[in-house]
């Protein structure tokens, strides 16, 4: 993995290093040699810089990916080759998965142990869709005109744009990747400006797959970039992973065109706490369910709803847990929260903690900046607990996306669902009880794309995800998955009939 580096440091915590992103099959400067910095939220340190992509880059990008989509190897390919070179790429992602991670923990200071078992669990992503790629078919139709044979075929939608936030940036392009490519179509990548190189080091993966040329383009930069490529009339569809704000933006540029589109964007999702549920499992889940990853998900149970009858113990014993988490340097094993990923969330975070204060809600622990100069540099929140929150607050009804939780009275499973449904997004749910029936009855009534029942927070290949309401369109994941990246043919053969002149039919 070294063709993207200038120069590789000695000691790559203290020199910077320099990379370029992928147009064509070349690496690349932008064209008017403009860069920016990836910097290490734990220590500030600018570790890191990659080109910021102009628009002729996005535009040569596209084209080269038209000209991969349409002729050369890749618009020949079978199923099985496609399949081939994504089980290659997994086995390259495995062999790579310490190094992809650490890089990541230098980009966005999650927490190392969770990276590493994420990324190491990319590889199983390529595998997965590898079988896809060779099993995914169209379908023969019962025609009930006689002696036509009518059937489906899935072809590929052609040039996608996958844009993708920071918070999770290679599960999240891989989650748009596999599908895309398995079904046939080329791919610009635009990653993060919060974490370009994860994505650019993934590139060398891909190139050393043996993914032909032009096949998949990765194009560094902010916003203008992203808006840019999702605008640029060759893309044919755009898969993207960020804000609501943005994937409105979004749908409306691509609506322009009619080009396709599937988002995932974000939540306020309700984790809610039954009087029957084990209290000691429960505060265990609550916690990972929303302190994960410095709140930093885009499903954390971030609305925490509890049963008026154990809204004081569980509080309680949750504001003792939280007390207790182990913040610290991200790469470090044993630390249990590492940072928000870049200074405008950190102010975006703490200034969510003055709203919810300032809303009347009580900061039952955590909250502020922590006190251990060791680490004043880093862009370190301590996990906070609101109490005293109504669901109308605004630190009840906005995505926070950070280390902030509220908890929030219900009644009874009536209450709760009408609490629980009154948010703008639909992401995600936890239930927590022992009572089937009763979880059973909530899983019917919650408005959320996942929901999880004495669990939270999980994921997997298999398994389709997306969000109800304004926490997107489409479903990523599951086999499902790969028909997002496809246009749906159908095929009329006539076996015989005869067919008249339709002006004269008695002629
Ligand atoms: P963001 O919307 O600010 O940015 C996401 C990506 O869009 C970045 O690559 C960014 O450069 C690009 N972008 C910004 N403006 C653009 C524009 N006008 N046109 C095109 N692209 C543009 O989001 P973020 O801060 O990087 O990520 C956090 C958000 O992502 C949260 O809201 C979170 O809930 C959401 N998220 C959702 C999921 C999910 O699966 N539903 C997963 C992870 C994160």
């Amino acid at each position: 993995m070294t063709s993207t580096v200038d120069h590789i440091a000695t000691n790559a915590i203290t020199e910077r290093e320099h990379y370029r992103m992928l147009i064509g099959g070349r690496w690349v400067e932008a064209s008017d040699g403009a860069r920016f910095d990836s910097i290490n939220p734990f220590d500030g340190r600018h570790w890191a810089d990659v080109p910021t992509a102009t628009g002729q880059d996005v535009d040569a990008a596209v084209r080269a990916a038209r000209e991969a989509f349409e002729n050369g190897p890749w618009a020949a390919s079978t199923p099985a080759q496609r399949s081939a070179v994504l089980r290659k790429l997994g086995d390259l992602i495995a062999a790579n998965a310490d190094e992809l991670a650490r890089i990541q923990v230098l980009e966005n200071g999650k927490l190392i142990r969770e990276v590493g078992g994420q990324t190491r669990a990319l590889s199983g992503h390529c595998y997965f869709y590898a079988g896809v790629a060779e099993t995914m078919h169209g379908q023969t139709v019962a025609s009930s005109v006689p002696n036509m044979h009518v059937f489906t075929v899935r072809e590929p939608i052609g040039v996608v744009a996958a844009i993708t936030p920071w918070n999770s940036p290679l599960a999240l392009l891989l989650w748009k990747l596999c599908p895309a490519l398995a079904a046939g179509n080329t791919v610009v990548i635009k990653p993060s400006e919060v974490t370009p190189v994860s994505t650019v080091k993934l590139g060398e993966l891909i190139t050393a797959a043996g993914i032909p040329d032009g096949v998949v383009n990765i194009v560094t930069g902010a916003g203008p970039t992203g808006a840019a490529l999702a605008g640029h009339p060759g893309v044919d569809k755009v898969a993207f992973t960020g804000s609501t704000a943005v994937g409105k933006a979004i749908a409306v540029t691509t609506a322009e065109r009619l080009a396709r589109v599937s988002l995932e964007l974000g939540g306020k999702s309700p984790n809610i706490v039954f009087p029957d549920a084990d209290t000691a499992n429960t505060v265990n889940g609550v916690i990972a369910g929303v302190f994960a990853a410095t709140g930093q998900t885009c499903m954390a149970g971030s609305r925490v709803l509890v049963h008026q009858d154990i809204y004081d113990e569980f509080a309680e014993a949750l504001a003792a847990r939280v007390r207790t988490i182990r913040i610290g340097d991200p790469l470090d094993p044993e630390t249990e929260m590492g940072t928000v990923a870049c200074r405008p969330q950190y102010e975006k975070v703490l200034s969510y903690i003055e709203i919810a204060e300032s809303e009347g809600a009580t900061l039952l622990a955590g909250g502020r900046k922590p006190s251990d100069p060791a680490l004043a540099a880093g862009l370190f929140v301590e996990p906070a607990v609101f109490t005293g929150v109504t669901n109308d607050m605004r630190i009840a009804q906005e995505e926070v996306f950070g280390p902030v939780v509220v908890l929030i009275p219900f009644a009874d499973e009536d209450d709760a669902v009408r609490i629980a449904n009154d948010t703008r997004f639909g992401l995600a749910a936890g239930v927590w009880t022992n009572d089937i029936a009763r979880a059973l009855r909530m899983v019917r009534r919650l408005r959320a794309g996942t929901v999880w029942v004495n669990n939270y927070r999980k994921t997997n290949y298999v398994a389709p995800f997306g969000g109800f309401k304004e926490s997107g369109i489409g479903r990523e994941n599951g086999a499902d998955a790969v028909n997002e990246y496809t246009e749906l043919k159908t095929v009329w053969i006539d076996m015989g009939n005869k067919i008249t002149d339709p002006f004269n039919p008695r002629a």
